[in-house]
């Protein structure tokens, strides 16, 4: 692969959209067809639904498919073939990875790849990573604890394909992580956002290195929204130096979107591999043009051991209209992922998204990377409840943090919140999903 290449496929990730939309039926006609023979779970589930094969001409009759969501994948695990359930598509023994959902919401899903599949997976992330800027030189610190999660694993492998050396970071803690990306002058890294700022608090308060002056020039962050949320994307920017650039993906799905090195303010869909679909989640119809949010529903066109096709992602997002000057004909999601269907809830009759919070918390100077939103129910009226930490340089000005913060969540929110400050370093650290948000309506 030559270095000064601009995309990792020429190709496909410039193929006119016409021509990319024939690609995708015609992947999509081929996946569906092949979890309809070998998957019972999928045969029944199309069965029922009237639709078969030879019914899917066109991308319109692909809205007609049924979607599958995680809770059906949760259900058929108790089916045969253990522990994965009536949707493998190939025999037990041609599966070659096992990794798990975080099981967060419930019962973990199980997730098979076959080797083909794990070749898949690591090609897509080749796609994000070379749109990112990595490249043969690169010396990229891969700070995640290697275990059933898919997370970064597939990220570790597209880096070597791409040619890049790679340092398993695994068990080391925070500080060893540091010091190693020092030692070694590591390039770049994969993190999620959370985790990378609270790296860069260790590095400076524990280790008095300033990781602005370390190597790292590229951070890819996935698992959480934040490197499209502009204020979290600067402070992660500002602290280490780099560039720092969004991916979205999901186990049951794969390495489905990425922001490129022009970082439009969108994220492209890996539309080689992937067919998204937005979704209006109050009347389900399928939106096409730019400008109105909904829900995500994906399907990976390749993916052979449990396909999925049609799946409810439940992340929310939005169209762009404009093209990206990067030259993708990959289309593009506006802001990235704006939260979780099951985030998203109203809060006096208005739609709050977590995200909105944290861009204002993140863009005042003063206060800390954390925070915590509450909402619950005060007789017959809901109560916001953020809780902020205050920078230890900025213990004089809470007064005017407090005003500055209170009008830019009216402006940007529409809402009003009972603020609480507290000290700095006593909210909760996470290093992987963030659990900020809390709703204590669900409970009555
Ligand atoms: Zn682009």
């Amino acid at each position: 692969m030559n270095d000064s290449q601009e995309y990792w496929n020429p190709l496909l990730e410039t193929l006119p959209r016409e021509k990319l939309r024939v690609l995708q039926l015609k992947k999509f006609r081929r996946i569906f067809q092949w979890a309809y023979d070998h998957s019972k779970f999928h045969r029944s589930l199309y069965k029922k639904a009237g639709i078969k094969p030879e019914g899917i001409r066109s991308i319109e009759d692909v809205e007609h498919v049924p979607k599958v969501e995680k809770a059906m994948l949760r259900r058929i695990q108790s089916k045969a073939p253990f522990p994965y359930g009536d949707a493998l598509c190939v025999p037990i023994e041609e599966v070659t990875e096992f990794r798990q959902t975080s099981g967060t919401a419930g019962q973990p899903v199980y997730q098979p790849d076959t080797w083909q599949d794990w070749e898949w997976w690591s090609e897509c992330w080749c796609y994000v990573l070379w749109a990112q800027g990595y490249r043969p030189a690169d010396r990229v610190f891969i700070p995640f604890g290697y275990n059933i999660f898919v997370a970064f694993w597939a990220g570790h492998y597209a880096a070597e394909k791409i040619g890049c050396e790679v340092v398993p970071g695994g068990v080391l803690d925070t500080k060893h992580r540091v010091l190693k990306i020092q030692e070694l002058n590591a390039t770049a890294m994969m993190s999620t956002p959370t985790y990378v700022l609270g790296m860069a608090d260790t590095a400076r308060n524990k280790l008095g290195i300033e990781p602005a002056c370390l190597k790292i020039s590229k951070i890819t962050c996935a698992g959480e929204p934040g490197a499209s949320i502009p204020s979290t994307k600067r402070r992660i920017e500002q602290a280490w130096g780099a560039k720092v650039y969004d991916h979205a993906g999901a186990t049951e799905i794969g390495a489905w979107s990425f922001e490129c090195a022009e970082q439009p303010g969108a994220i492209h869909v890996n539309e080689a591999f992937f067919l998204v679909e937005i979704e209006d989640i109050e009347t389900g119809k399928i939106i096409h043009e730019p400008g109105r949010q909904g829900k995500l529903i994906i399907t990976a066109l390749d993916r052979q051991a449990m396909p999925c096709i049609r799946f409810d992602s439940k992340d929310i997002g939005e169209w762009t209209s404009a093209p990206c000057p990067c030259g993708r004909s990959f289309r593009m999601i506006k802001g990235g992922i704006i939260g979780r269907a099951d985030d998203i809830t109203k809060v006096k009759g208005v739609l709050l998204a977590p995200t909105a919070i944290e861009e204002v918390v993140r863009s005042i100077n003063g206060l800390g990377n954390e925070y915590k939103i509450v909402v619950d129910r005060v007789g017959h009226m809901d109560r916001i409840t953020l809780k902020v930490e205050l920078a230890p340089e900025a213990q004089e000005q809470r007064q005017l943090l407090e005003t500055k913060l209170k009008d830019r969540l009216r402006v940007k929110t529409n809402l009003r919140y009972d603020l609480e400050f507290h000290q700095y370093g006593t909210l909760p650290r996470y290093q992987v999903k963030a659990k900020r948000f809390t709703d204590l309506r669900k409970r009555h």
